[in-house]
């Protein structure tokens, strides 16, 4: 069998990659003879379908084979030295045209926005074992978002209601239209990245995955996005409100006896109002200064209040006990000089 790739494939995939799981296959046996070279410039057009084709072909081989994809260490190992030192895994970010006309505006929002080039640099930190894809799409009238075998998946839809909530008249003052976007959307994607470190670095996780989740987004957040933080926190505050079917602060008194259908204490993640406590929480533990007013307003319970400061170097401890050790140091300190990601705080 042939497969031709082109330098860029037309859907976001970097044949550069592509090129060492094309070799893979063909150690593993399951292609039999393999031709990998640049299309030419004048065949690009006429060979585009029949590298598209090869290129889904591929890419389905890669989820179904995972028997001779974990066999491939030895057959590596067999045919040259392993690198002396790790190497950064790939991380994709793709952004598919939606099948929905509706999601137009959502497909050139997520294209122009810098979340998705800010987290795929967060990620290139840590030396992993297999590369993440981040992907963004239409999701037949589904419109959430979550991490499986791999790949990050946000749907045009979920995009589409931060969108809505940011726009809505009823957003109010202390969060802007931008901070409304900007800080859900780095949210979700690095919770849902946060998925595939645990998955790929087998972190051990005393308590529920998804608020790990949430404490390595809202960490990386503080630390990584530092000159935004204040901005960031606030979006995702309003977002956590608005999952709670309210808009502010002061509509939380309304539903303090609210009580939710039983099944959503059940679920994996907590309850968006208890998000909305541990964000604001962990934030102003790292930085009273500046997230003080976001703490007052949100009438943050006295009891919890004190102890902020201990919940948010917990996390660091635990970030830097379970994590740092999978950054590239140095990688990290060029990229970003100013955040301490690696080195365990002082006791
Ligand atoms: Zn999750």
């Amino acid at each position: 069998m042939t497969i031709l790739l082109s330098e860029r494939y037309g859907d976001g995939v970097d044949c550069a990659e592509a090129r060492p799981v094309v070799e893979r296959f063909v150690a593993c046996g399951v292609l039999r003879h393999t031709v990998v070279k640049p299309v030419a410039q004048t065949a690009r057009t006429l060979a585009h379908s029949a590298v598209r084709q090869g290129m889904r072909t591929i890419i389905k081989w890669l989820t179904m084979t995972g028997a001779c994809i974990a066999a491939l260490p030895a057959a590596a190992e067999a045919t040259g030295p392993a690198p002396a030192r790790p190497t950064p895994a790939a991380i994709h970010v793709i952004h598919e045209p939606p099948t929905d006309p509706s999601h137009r505006a959502v497909y050139e929002l997520v294209q122009g926005d810098a979340t998705f080039a800010r987290a795929r640099d967060v990620f290139t930190l840590f030396n992993l074992p297999k590369p993440i894809t981040i992907r963004t799409r239409s999701c037949s009238g589904r419109g959430g978002a979550w991490y499986y075998e791999g790949t990050v998946t946000i749907c045009y839809g979920y995009v589409q209601t931060i969108l809505d909530n940011a726009r809505s008249p009823e957003r109010p003052s202390w969060v802007s239209e931008d901070a409304a976007i900007a800080g859900p959307m780095a949210d979700v994607v690095l919770h849902e990245g946060a998925h595939a470190l645990f998955e790929f670095l087998k972190t051990p996780l005393l308590g529920r995955e998804e608020d790990a989740a949430d404490m390595f987004a809202t960490f990386v957040l503080l630390n990584v996005f530092r000159a935004d933080a204040k901005a960031l926190i606030s979006g995702i505050a309003y977002s956590y409100l608005n999952d709670a079917r309210v808009r502010n602060f002061t509509e939380l008194p309304a539903i303090e006896n609210r009580v939710l259908p039983s099944r959503a204490y059940g679920g994996a993640h907590s309850t968006p109002l208890q998000r909305l406590y541990s964000v604001i929480c962990h934030a102003s533990g790292f930085d009273e200064a500046v997230f003080r007013d976001l703490k007052r307003s949100s009438d943050l319970p006295v009891w919890r209040a004190g102890g902020c400061e201990d919940e948010y170097n917990q996390i660091a401890h635990a970030f830097r006990t379970l994590l740092g050790p999978h950054i590239d140091a140095d990688r990290a300190k060029a990229m970003f000089p100013y955040a301490n990601l690696t080195a365990a705080p002082t006791p």
